[in-house]
């Protein structure tokens, strides 16, 4: 018989802002978890890569960076972005310059209401909302693509042309009914914008009915995006797992996190599904200069983006305990501000690495 082996490199990101504080308390929580548990082994190595990085060097990857990288089992990832570096320099340059050579085309978002903690939603409570949307993460209409003419002039025309390929859209769609698959309600709504955009909406649309076919267990339905936005606010209920283009579900997932509550409670899951290069995983939420520092971020998002990491590992019963953990914390309301709490990133850390202590 093989030893399957249970010992995990992590490399680990804080990049920008409060990336480092709750990749710090996620790292903490970790070993918290490791300690007890027993059975498994994680080694941290940590890269300091970043926006200063970049003002510094000209580059926010040194030479040779991705072939290091590379070599680690998952990557936990901070937050990208400052604020005297342009968004689209910083995000192309870290997050992006990852994401796409390790082919990390699978972006996975769960969100649900946590117990203990209030959504927006009239009504809705914990259990009331409780879905995972599927980011198409490698071409659409963040490819890259286009460019610009007549500078200055006012003819000056600018293009961002979207990419669809059957090849990314049927491996998208074979993953997002599978994700649908091994959840209890086996229910999946593709979303597209099919009656305006009438070349890739479209294409998605044939390769959704053509999957479908493969996994007739799996309950499904379409939605265009703007109505889709509608029913996420007024029939959360009705929803399981969604999939959606690259700009779609980045949009709907800012939604249903703060349909969830907050932002800072969320993960994202960046995941190369061939497990050829390890996979990226990440809070939601952004580098948040306006807090950073003042050791008031919520750890919650990366909390459950760890136990996200360690499910994709093959560690599922730990994953399942530290969600225990923290769900318990914040139903005792040991919660930061946009949790309507009073506590900091130390004492919710602290009170989930003690309440691991009574889960094990
Ligand atoms: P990006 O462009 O990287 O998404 P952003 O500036 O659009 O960044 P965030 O950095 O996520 O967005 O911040 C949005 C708001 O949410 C800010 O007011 C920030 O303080 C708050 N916020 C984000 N993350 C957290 C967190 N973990 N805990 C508490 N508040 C947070
Ligand atoms: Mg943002």
């Amino acid at each position: 018989p093989i030893a399957v082996s249970r010992n995990y490199s992590i490399a680990t990101m804080g990049a920008d802002g409060i990336g480092p504080e709750v990749v710090d308390a996620g790292v903490q929580v970790l070993k918290k978890l490791q300690q007890l548990d027993g059975g498994f082994e994680l080694e941290f190595e940590d890269y300091d890569w970043s926006s200063d990085t970049y003002k510094k060097t000209g580059k926010y990857i040194p030479d040779g960076g991705l072939d290091k990288l590379k070599k680690h089992d998952a990557i936990l990832f901070g937050a990208v972005g400052a604020p005297d570096v342009p968004d689209h320099i910083s995000l192309w340059g870290l997050r992006l310059a990852i994401c796409q050579p390790f082919q990390q085309y699978a972006n996975v978002r769960p969100t649900k209401i946590f117990k203990g903690t209030s959504s927006p939603l009239r009504n809705a409570e914990h259990g009331d909302l409780d879905w995972v949307i599927v980011r198409e993460n490698s071409e659409g209409e963040y490819a890259g693509q286009g460019g610009r003419s007549h500078r200055g002039h006012p003819w000056e025309t600018a293009t961002e042309v979207s990419i669809f390929t059957r090849h990314s859209v049927e491996r998208i769609m074979r993953f997002a009914f599978e994700t649908a698959q091994k959840r209890p309600r086996k229910f999946l709504t593709v979303v597209t914008k099919s009656n305006a955009q009438r070349n890739g909406m479209v294409l998605w649309d044939e390769v959704a009915n053509e999957i479908a076919k493969e996994y007739e267990d799996v309950k499904w339905d379409k939605m265009l995006v703007d109505a889709m936005t509608c029913r996420m606010v007024l029939d959360p209920k009705s929803l399981d797992t969604i999939v959606a283009t690259n700009l779609h579900a980045d949009i709907l997932s800012d939604l249903a996190a703060a349909l969830a509550g907050s932002i800072g409670i969320a993960p994202t899951s960046n995941l190369d599904p061939t497990r050829t290069y390890p996979s990226m995983f990440e809070p939601i939420h952004g580098s948040a200069f306006d807090i950073t520092g003042k050791g008031v971020a919520n750890p919650v998002a990366t909390f459950w983006t760890a136990a996200e990491m360690l499910e994709w590992l093959g560690e599922g019963e730990a994953a399942k305990k530290m969600m225990e953990a923290v769900e318990t914390v914040t139903e005792r309301g040991i919660a930061t501000k946009d949790l309507g709490g009073k506590a900091g990133t130390k004492e919710v850390t602290d009170a989930v690495c003690a309440e691991l202590e009574v889960v094990y």
